[in-house]
């Protein structure tokens, strides 16, 4: 397969509420902007909380999906036969080049737990739930919600006690050397990774990969776990959510920020639309 991309441009993309409609999860809205991309051979990289087994059945939306983040930065899967590879810290897993920033899930439940019990706060984690309840609260069928409790390297949970405790019990998961982020629906515990480190790691790969090419990264989200993403890329794309928000997010040095105006995919495609138009315009 050839991967020449002449424009450099490399997008790194949030799933719920920026790609795919807060309440349907579909991405529909965004299809002219997916469809331009795959003509013009753009790599579409997939930066999710969700996990591997939600992200693989969502895959074909695009033919450059070939790299994913999973878990808000946690670990990244290349498919092989693109042959990116990260020598010193990858390792081969099925049929991606698998490289972990993150920690095992069993060792983010015990941190959770004990921080948890040494703060005297209730919580409760998708490992409480069951399928039944994963699907209810987030409104996935049950296959989605099975998938997504096929959980490596971090846990979403509820915090069901006083919102003035979060900070402390926050603190607590940081000394034993994790992070708590803000989802669009859930809390996150996961390793000391973030999606911005992720972007930065596939970034660093193409550009060991192709080092005469000058790469320009633009990232799309909507929720304060996209946040050190979109702060690493060239270009950030402040997705507006379906209440009709948008996330406070301040300008980065240098950076061009984008506010589309329509709700989730109808914005990213407005955004993306526009950024192409600009891209080949003089070309
Ligand atoms: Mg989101």
């Amino acid at each position: 397969m050839s991967m020449l991309n002449h424009s450099g441009l490399l997008i790194f993309t949030d799933l719920d509420g920026t790609l795919l409609d807060y309440h349907t999860y579909s991405k529909e809205p965004a299809k002219p902007a997916l469809n331009m991309l795959e003509d013009l051979n753009i790599p579409l990289i997939i930066v999710s909380s969700k996990t591997r087994a939600e992200i693989e059945p969502l895959l074909d939306m695009n033919c450059m999906t070939s790299i994913f983040i999973v878990e808000n930065g946690s670990a990244i899967f290349l498919r092989q036969d693109i042959g990116l590879r990260a020598e010193q810290t990858g390792s081969d897993l099925d049929k991606y080049h698998r490289v972990v920033l993150g920690e095992q899930y069993n060792n983010v439940l015990e941190a959770l737990q004990l921080s948890a019990y040494e703060c005297n706060v209730r919580i409760r984690g998708f490992s409480d739930m069951s399928i039944a309840t994963v699907s209810k609260i987030t409104g996935l069928d049950m296959e989605g919600a099975a998938r997504a409790k096929q959980r490596e390297f971090s846990e979403a949970f509820l915090f069901e006690d006083d919102p003035a405790k979060l900070a402390s019990f926050t603190h607590t998961l940081e000394k034993k050397g994790f992070t708590c982020i803000e989802g669009g629906r859930f809390l996150h515990a996961l390793g000391r990774c973030d999606k911005g480190q992720a972007l930065e790691r596939v970034l660093n790969i193409y550009s060991h990969k192709h080092p005469q090419t000058s790469w320009q990264t633009i990232a799309l989200g909507d929720s304060a776990n996209d946040h050190a993403m979109l702060a690493a890329a060239n270009i950030a794309v402040v997705i507006r959510r379906h209440d009709g928000t948008y996330m406070d997010y301040p300008a980065q040095h240098n950076q061009r920020v984008i506010k589309p105006h329509g709700i989730g995919p109808a914005g990213w495609n407005e955004a993306i639309m526009q950024i192409l138009n600009q891209t080949f315009k003089s070309g």
